[in-house]
């Protein structure tokens, strides 16, 4: 089974060769049949051939049964016809990838507030404000003139209600509540069309209860109780910025998975960024690009009929768990000592 990695810009490299690290050690234990396909995207490949993104590694992700993504420094991109392409929105869109789910659960019994936290979040993938995937042709952002400048944001009924079902049927397997984020008080007509279609697919859910939160409230009610939310589903910007407070409440950024995933293709990303300060330096923390690499065998095992896949998943999140538990194995950004590939053999060894 091939999967295609893309180490990235900054961390990227050093984060891909952890999670392959462990990934190997799981293939090995429970014979997954896991191969590797490596492209170069990012500088390095803009560099090299023009573009951020060579048009074969969109067909290659398309071919392969899951992608591994590193970190991109989209910030230090061109322009889009100066080569710099976003391949996270592209593969996100390309593909279909509608649903970007980002659980955040305390593994450090520490987190910002010391509540334990233990959601997850399905933030809508394709459109929202996020002006490089809600038109067309096109960016969805305009200067008319040097003063002014101006964004328009896509929402849906299709979209809305295929996120707000895999919520509710996440839900399902949970504790049996989702929280719908919006900000209907002001975008009456956007976020009121968002309400419309996820109470259409609740009520196909009678066991799921339905929590109606807006947006600025969510906030704040996350850092004062955390408990009490247990799936999230929200438009993408709001589940992009709520995401990053859940996972900096269950103990850092770098300790949350996330996977962007439609109904055909997997593509398993860190949740966090290329952390150019730290790059180069084996300081950072791999664990958000191993979760998610661990989201994306669970996600493959049903598609591929291989419990052993969701197996090698849940066993790599219970070594990642152990590993964290102990603070002498710990990376920098918790407080420990352990570089980025120490931290994977430490993770590769619990695993048997
Ligand atoms: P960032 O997430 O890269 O870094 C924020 C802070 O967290 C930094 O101090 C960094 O050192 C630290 N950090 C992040 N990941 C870490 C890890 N795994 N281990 C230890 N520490 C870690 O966010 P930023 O600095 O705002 O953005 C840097 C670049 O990343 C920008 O070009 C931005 O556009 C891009 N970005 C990309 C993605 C993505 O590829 N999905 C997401 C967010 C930001």
């Amino acid at each position: 089974m091939k999967i295609l990695v893309l180490p990235g810009d900054g961390i990227g490299p050093e984060i891909t060769a952890a999670t392959l690290q462990v990934l190997e050690r799981a293939d090995a234990l429970w014979k997954l049949g896991l191969s590797w396909q490596r492209e170069e995207i990012g500088l390095p490949s803009l560099k090299k051939e023009g573009t951020t993104l060579p048009p074969r590694v969109l067909e290659a992700a398309r071919a392969a049964a899951g992608v591994i993504l590193g970190p991109l420094a989209t910030f230090d991109y061109p322009a889009r016809d100066k080569g710099g392409v976003n391949p996270s929105a592209e593969f996100r869109t390309k593909l279909d990838l509608y649903a970007n789910i980002r659980p955040a659960k305390s593994r450090l019994g520490v987190g910002l507030t010391g509540k334990p936290v233990d959601l997850v979040i399905y933030r809508e993938n394709t459109e929202g404000f996020y002006a490089d995937r809600n038109v067309h042709e096109g960016v969805g952002e305009v200067m008319p003139t040097p003063e002014m400048a101006r964004s328009v944001r896509r929402v849906t009924a299709k979209c809305s209600e295929r996120i707000a079902r895999r919520s509710f049927e996440a839900a399902v397997g949970r504790r049996g509540m989702v929280t719908a984020v919006h900000k209907a008080n002001v975008f009456r007509v956007s976020d009121g069309l968002w309400l419309r279609e996820v109470r259409k697919v609740a009520r196909e859910f009678p066991k799921v209860q339905l929590e109606e939160v807006i947006v600025d409230a969510m906030a704040a009610l996350l850092l004062r109780d955390p408990m009490r939310f247990d799936v999230i589903v929200a438009e993408n910007m709001y589940g992009d910025i709520l995401s990053d407070e859940a996972s900096e409440l269950s103990g850092g950024l770098g300790l949350g998975g996330s996977i962007n995933a439609g109904d055909s293709y997997c593509v398993a990303q860190a949740q966090h960024g290329s952390a150019p300060d730290i790059a180069g330096k084996d300081r950072a923390n791999p664990t958000s690009l191993i979760l998610s690499a661990a989201m994306l065998l669970q996600w493959l095992a049903p598609r591929k009929g291989n419990e052993a896949l969701a197996v090698a998943a849940k066993r790599i999140e219970a070594a990642v768990d152990a590993v964290l538990k102990d603070p002498a194995t710990r990376t920098a950004d918790l407080g420990g000592t352990l570089g980025t590939r120490e931290f994977a053999k430490a993770v590769a060894a619990k695993l048997g």
